[in-house]
């Protein structure tokens, strides 16, 4: 499986056409299973990021003057385009990012989802007639995209991150510049291979890599932005919603997690076992919304952790995401790897026992071993930070009102999981939570259909649904007199 080298863009793209860096300065792009370069990208600062933003503020009027179903129709061929060479793209992906093949088609497969959703969803951006307090006069509500949007975007899902803001961002009438990850730019400057190919208009969409804190900063203050949707670290998005928050701009953040997953006497342990899988470690522990906390009562717990190290051991295989059979990639680089290594060891300096793994991989990859813990307690690291690798920590807890305290007991409300079989425990429990997402005897929920999005230090606003579209418009009151009534 060989990567094809005409989706391998060594440019930005601005106002529809591929240049450099003003600089002419590069960074690498190196693939983390075997620390080999892949290409370079251009070290864009904020020069760049500026003429990306005049080149979607001179496209927006007329982008948003189309309608619906004229912005529909190109979103349906990005996304034709997309899928015709969905093949191509996922190793793409998968050398840049790591994460195994299947996994990387599911995500670009996702990402589609997400933008022909929104596509239609466009089409159904009403309005309101509100009765009038005066017997002359009218009122009508209206909503209009905001303007130009700035999304940055992280490395673990460098496809679908980036489809869901920019899907809710065409669909609305916005135009967009983004700013990919350094460690996974070619996944996102496909989408300007793309839009060359469908023929969307230049500006519509601007892609630029580079100096992150530098083009961040102009987005924030550049007048023509009027909303910046980020998903990252909590540390980056306060910084950008500070920044934001000067010049006024409208933001959506989707940050931090540091997941619950909670398992009661009464679950199927079968079903638990597969969504531990399935939520620990689906993209080698690297999601915002993976279990980061396990904590299983006490009457099925020595059950609980046989029956995950034994589905560990039949169906974890660690390597290259390009080799077949391969569910755990490598990690995205040496600092991620010293991360899950610290939490490892702090957890057995504090009394955890090692079940299976601990050991980082041999070789030039950034890999490190599926861990299961047991005896896991509230003074190690992995209960108060996100590990974002596969380390599955085991908590004991007693009665439901441990539980619930336990999993609230932190700042940040991304998504959260629990099993168990009794219905008035599962409305209980799903109430009780202070998460945005819930996943009742699931482990993974998301889909394009339904909102995605975070409490407390989690985040602002909601991705994908009908929810997604609200934070791309501007409603607009407008009172209608002399009419002669
Ligand atoms: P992670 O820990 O997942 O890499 P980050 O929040 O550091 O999360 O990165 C998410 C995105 O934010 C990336 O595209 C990164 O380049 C970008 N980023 C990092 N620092 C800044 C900053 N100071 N200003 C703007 N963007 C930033």
């Amino acid at each position: 499986m060989s990567l094809n080298t005409a989706l391998l863009k060594q440019q930005v793209y601005i106002n529809g056409a591929w240049t450099d860096a003003d600089s002419g300065q590069t960074i690498s792009v190196v693939n983390p299973a075997n620390g080999e370069s892949i290409g370079a990208i251009p070290y864009c600062g904020r020069s760049e990021t500026a003429r990306a933003i005049e080149a979607a503020q001179a496209a927006l009027p007329s982008w948003k003057a189309l309608t619906a179903d004229a912005r529909a129709d190109y979103m349906h061929k990005l996304c034709d385009a997309i899928m015709e060479q969905v093949d191509d793209l996922a190793v793409l992906l998968t050398s840049e990012m790591g994460k195994p093949l299947a996994e990387a088609k599911g995500e670009i497969t996702l990402g589609v989802k997400y933008i022909r959703f929104f596509a239609e969803e466009g089409k159904r951006i009403y309005g309101d007639t509100i009765p009038s307090p005066w017997p002359d006069r009218r009122i009508l509500v209206t909503k209009e995209p905001v303007g130009v949007v700035a999304s940055i975007t992280p490395w673990n899902f460098p496809n679908s991150m980036i489809a869901r803001k920019l899907g809710a961002a065409l669909a609305s009438g916005c135009t967009m510049v983004m700013k990919p990850a350094e460690f996974t730019p070619y996944s996102a400057l496909i989408y300007g291979v793309m839009a060359d190919k469908v023929g969307l208009p230049a500006g519509v969409v601007n892609i630029v890599t580079g100096d992150a804190p530098a083009i961040g900063e102009e987005m924030c203050e550049n007048p023509h932005v009027r909303k910046i949707t980020f998903t990252g670290s909590t540390r980056v998005g306060k910084l950008l919603a500070a920044n934001a928050g000067k010049n006024m701009k409208k933001i959506s953040m989707e940050l931090g997690g540091n997941a619950p997953f909670i398992v009661f006497d009464d679950a199927d342990l079968d079903k638990a076992v597969s969504g531990a899988i399935a939520s620990k470690f689906r993209n080698s522990g690297q999601t915002c919304v993976c279990a980061n906390r396990i904590y299983v009562q006490a009457g099925v717990y020595d059950a609980f952790a046989e029956k995950l190290k034994t589905a560990m051991s039949e169906q974890l295989k660690m390597g290259d995401g390009l080799q077949s059979g391969v569910t755990q990639g490598p990690l995205i680089n040496d600092a991620a790897v010293d991360k899950v290594a610290a939490h490892v060891q702090d957890a057995l300096n504090k009394g955890g026992t090692l079940v299976t793994g601990g050991q980082r991989g041999e070789g030039a990859g950034t890999f490190f071993e599926p861990t299961l813990i047991t005896g896991a307690t509230i003074e190690m690291k992995v209960a108060h930070e996100e590990t974002f690798g596969p380390l599955a920590a085991l908590f004991r807890f007693d009665s439901e009102a441990d539980a619930i305290n336990l999993a609230n007991d932190t700042e940040y409300g991304l998504a959260c999981y629990f099993y168990s079989q009794d219905l008035g425990r599962c409305f209980r429990v799903m109430e009780a939570l202070q998460y945005g997402l819930v996943g009742v005897n699931e482990g993974v929920i998301t889909t394009e259909v339904a909102p995605f999005g975070g409490f407390k230090e989690s985040g602002i606003g909601n991705e994908g649904s009908k929810y997604g579209l609200d934070d791309y418009l501007n409603i607009k009151y407008s009172c209608l007199g002399g009419l002669g009534l």
